[in-house]
Formats: C-alpha cells, sequence, structure tokens
C-alpha cells in the first residue's frame, strides 16, 4: 500500500476546470440585462414648498402658421403645479427593468400606465413600500401615489421596476403583452408599466364595488403627472384592466372621462 492520496488526489485540477467552465458558460444567456436609463417617463421632483416655486407665466405667442394648423396645439398649459414630495421605497420592493426576458428573448414594449388606488391611506402605503420585505410575495411598490390633496408622492425611480401588476397583461394596439422576467412568477406588464396609484377616500377602505371617489386635486394632478410622460392615451390603464388574477378592481370609481377632459388641456395631449 502505498501513502494515502490527498482527497482531492489528482482531481482538484479537472474541478477547478469544471467549476470555471460553468462559470463561463452558465450564466451567459441566462443575465438579465438591466436598463439604465429610461424617457418618456415623469421625473422624479421635489417640490414641497409651493411659495419657493413660481408657476412660469403662460406663453401666449405661437407661429401663426401653427395656430392656424392646430390651434389646439397653440393652447396654453393649465397653470398647476403640484406638491411633489420624494419618498422612495426601500429597494427590496421594486426591481430593474430588464431590455431581454427570462428567456433571453429581447423585449421593447412601449411604456403603459396603469391606474391604481390604495384602498388604506396614502400613509399606510408608503409606509408598507418603506419597509424592507425579504419575501418575494411581500414585496410591493408603485412608482407615484397621488394624496386626497394632490401631493404627487415619487417611491420608486422610473427607470426601475415597481411591483404593481402580479400576473397581468396589456390588451392594447399592439395585441397582448406581457413580460416574463422571473420564471417562478406569472409574467405581468410590470417591466414596461408606469405605475400611479390614488389615494382611496375613506369610505373605500373595504372591499365594496365603489366609493364616494378622487378629489379634483387628484384628477389635476394625475393628468399633470401623464402630461409629463410621452404614454399615448392608447396606453393608459387600469389595474383591474391588465389583472389575470381576477381579484382587482382598482382604481373603483375613477371617471375617465374627467381625467382625459384635463390631461388634454396639456398641449402635447390635445386633440
Ligand atoms: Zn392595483
Amino acid at each position: 500500500m502505498g501513502r494515502p492520496r490527498n482527497w482531492l488526489g489528482g482531481n482538484w485540477i479537472w474541478m477547478l476546470v469544471l467549476a470555471l467552465g460553468c462559470l463561463i458558460v452558465w450564466p451567459r444567456g441566462m443575465a438579465l440585462q438591466a436598463i439604465a436609463t429610461v424617457s418618456g417617463l415623469p421625473t422624479v421632483h421635489e417640490v414641497t414648498d409651493m411659495a419657493l416655486v413660481p408657476t412660469p407665466p403662460a406663453t401666449t405667442e405661437s407661429p401663426l402658421d401653427f395656430a392656424v394648423a392646430a390651434p389646439l396645439l397653440a393652447q396654453s398649459a393649465p397653470n398647476y403645479q403640484p406638491r411633489q414630495v420624494i419618498q422612495l421605497a426601500d429597494p427590496s420592493n421594486y426591481g430593474d427593468r430588464y431590455s431581454s426576458d427570462a428567456y433571453g428573448q429581447p423585449v421593447n414594449n412601449q411604456f403603459i400606465a396603469v391606474m391604481h388606488e390604495t384602498v388604506g391611506s396614502a400613509q399606510s402605503a408608503l409606509n408598507l413600500f418603506q419597509t424592507y420585505h425579504p419575501n418575494d410575495n411581500d414585496q410591493v411598490s408603485y412608482h407615484t401615489l397621488v394624496g386626497r390633496d394632490g401631493t404627487i408622492y415619487y417611491i420608486v425611480p422610473p427607470e426601475k421596476r415597481a411591483y404593481g401588476a402580479g400576473n397581468s397583461i396589456f390588451n392594447g394596439p399592439n395585441g397582448p403583452e406581457t413580460v416574463t422576467t422571473n420564471p417562478a412568477f406569472p409574467s405581468s406588464v410590470n417591466n414596461f408599466a408606469y405605475h400611479v396609484s390614488l389615494e382611496t377616500p375613506s369610505d373605500g377602505r373595504g372591499n365594496g364595488p365603489n366609493h364616494s371617489g378622487y378629489t379634483q386635486a387628484q384628477y389635476e394632478s394625475l393628468a399633470w403627472l401623464i402630461a409629463q410622460s410621452s404614454i399615448p392615451e392608447s396606453r393608459l390603464t387600469t389595474h383591474k384592466a391588465v389583472d389575470r388574477s381576477g381579484s382587482r378592481q382598482d382604481p373603483r370609481t375613477f371617471d375617465t372621462s374627467r381625467f382625459l377632459t384635463l390631461l388634454r388641456r396639456y398641449p402635447n395631449r390635445a386633440g
């Protein structure tokens, strides 16, 4: 009997080769590419003291030929400036937007905006988003929330993927759109969605089919926010419309025509 071999014996070099081979071969094609920047979504501002923010005077001048050809487009923007507050979510409650899905297929969906309601108070929703949630099933967020007084809370940066509508699909002008970013979960619109939530009135805290609705300030701020984006009307939708779980009805009592009337006052949204 000779001297016992080290337990690794002569195999360690092959184990090393195998391990390196796995590292080189396996992650490629599986790695999701995060999108670093986005355009066409509202940017994040903080405007908490209205006295410090002079509203620019409305422009009345416009080229004559432009005004004649498209009088609606020549109108001045509404003189409205919402209060804006940054209250970022804990990073466990949001993720990256990806340029390819979980199977390596490129995805380049245009953005959609998905409207929600909080059901609870704005403060309880903000507290929830700021709580660290290690468990995937507890992670939830919107990009922005509009309080009863019209305050816009920025929660998730627009270039990030908010977890606003799991198991969802957008049936729009381009046909059904949904993206799988994690094979362990149903596909969803989150990779290309901008999620906005309206604070529910106090008489809507339960699961009833409707409530007393949203304030004028909320409609004004929502219209202002969407007017900051390039998302077309055909890609504005609701959680209820994109949901596939059958359990989401929000935003209940949402007056779409009231919102669109306010939105269309913005020159880039007219017509
Ligand atoms: Zn919702």
